[in-house]
């Protein structure tokens, strides 16, 4: 059992931590308060090569895994910079086209992903369907060689700055029943594709939004993969990169925020000389949390290490368990912040509950914390499915 990262890996975390760091919460914060993206901070994390650390050497990136995107989204996180966007378009959509896609998609997209200059999002939730994607309604129909997408789509995170949008369908012959998706890459500027923005209590520069499909027609190669076979694996391939990359944002959010608290409880006196952080009733809930906190760090750990290593089932039961871990404890972290730090904890300025928001939405996207329970029991524990 080995806990340290390679030297390569260190030199990744401390540059991205630099990065981080040098733009901050207050500049998260005020992209999000202005409607503006953090595109600043992605096109310089994507021209440093951060974006494309997981894209193989062969079209530009840099040839590691998933344990490397995980640093990347943990560090910025750790900085105050959530990036949303990191776990849907390098960690699902790259992955999914890297692993299931034609060589021509290949080539096509992932130099894009690469320097972070292509951004594409992923559109799997449905307004009917919700977390049981068996019931998934966008259907896609031949049309000649074409094909045309009709659907609905809900929460689907950064259709505004992307390119693409990674769109689960079903074909028309396989409507009913079990799913059996076909993935399609769907231009954000496609005919026939409309959306509205959905308001959200997030404070965050990425936006989420509802999706129409009304015919939207594709050519051929829209289609990810070599067939309809191709669907199934495709999908699950981006699956387990979603969960662990999304589990090391919540790591890194918690780490930011026991960070601030620290700070402000180590040096704030109100009783004499002694600091607040003295007390055990302020001491103990941000230990508590931190612990909390690390214990995800480890499943992140396991899970990236297991992925990378082509273990994809283990990878599957580590990931959902550090997504659930992470959720927790970010969510845990962030409100202990804001408590110890008294009434500057509800301000703009110190920074924590700002991510208030963000955190509770840890706990149900993209998958919530019931369904990895029930994953759990499932799969582990060996328990019939209620459902
Ligand atoms: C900020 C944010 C960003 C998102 N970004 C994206 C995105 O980019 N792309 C995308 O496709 N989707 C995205 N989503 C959607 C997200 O993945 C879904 O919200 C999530 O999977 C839950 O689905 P639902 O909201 O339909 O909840 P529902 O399925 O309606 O569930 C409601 C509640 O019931 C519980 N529940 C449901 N079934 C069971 C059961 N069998 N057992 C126990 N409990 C159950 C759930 O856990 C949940 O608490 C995003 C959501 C948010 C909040």
């Amino acid at each position: 059992m080995n806990f340290d990262l390679t030297p390569e890996q260190d030199q990744l975390r401390d540059a991205v931590r630099a990065l981080g760091r040098r733009y901050g919460h207050d500049y998260f914060v005020t992209k999000a308060r202005s409607g503006e993206h953090t595109t600043e901070l992605w096109d310089e994390a994507g021209r440093l090569g951060y974006l494309g650390v997981n894209i193989p050497t062969e079209y530009g990136g840099g040839g590691g895994g998933i344990t490397e995107l995980a640093i990347v989204c943990e560090e910025l996180a750790a900085a105050g910079c959530p990036l949303l966007l990191l776990v849907v378009s390098p960690a699902i959509a790259a992955t999914v086209i890297a692993r299931h896609g034609t060589e021509e998609q290949r080539k096509r997209f992932l130099p894009g992903f690469a320097d972070g200059s292509l951004k594409v999002v992923f559109a799997i939730t449905e307004p009917e369907a919700g977390s049981n994607f068996h019931r998934l309604g966008t259907v896609a129909r031949r049309d000649g060689d074409d094909w045309l997408l009709s659907g609905r789509k809900c929460y689907i995170s950064g259709v505004d700055e992307a390119s693409y949008v990674l769109v689960v369908a079903r074909t028309e012959d396989a409507v009913t029943g079990k799913l059996k998706p076909a993935l399609f890459v769907v231009p954000t500027d496609a005919p026939g594709l409309t959306r509205s923005k959905l308001d959200m209590e997030i404070v965050s520069p990425e936006n989420q939004f509802l999706l129409y499909l009304d015919d939207v027609r594709l050519p051929a190669d829209a289609l990810v993969g070599e067939s309809l076979d191709a669907g199934l694996p495709a999908l699950f391939a981006g699956l387990n990169p979603e969960r662990i990359t999304v589990a090391a944002m919540g790591a890194g959010t918690g780490r930011y925020a026991i960070e601030r608290a620290s700070e402000y409880t180590a040096t704030r006196k109100v009783w004499g000389g002694r600091s607040i952080g003295s007390h055990q009733g302020v001491a103990h809930p941000l230990a508590h949390a931190a612990v909390q906190v690390e214990l995800a760090r480890l499943m992140i750990h396991k899970a990236a290490t297991l992925y990378d290593a082509g273990r994809d089932l283990e990878a599957g039961v580590s990931g959902n368990m550090a997504k659930y871990a992470a959720g927790e404890a970010a969510a845990l972290a962030v409100d202990t912040a804001v408590q110890v730090l008294g009434g500057a904890g509800m301000t703009t300025e110190y920074g924590v509950a700002t991510l208030l928001g963000a955190v509770r939405a840890g706990r149900i996207a993209p998958v919530s914390r019931e369904m990895i329970l029930n994953f759990v029991a499932q799969h582990v524990l060996g328990q019939d499915k209620s459902y």
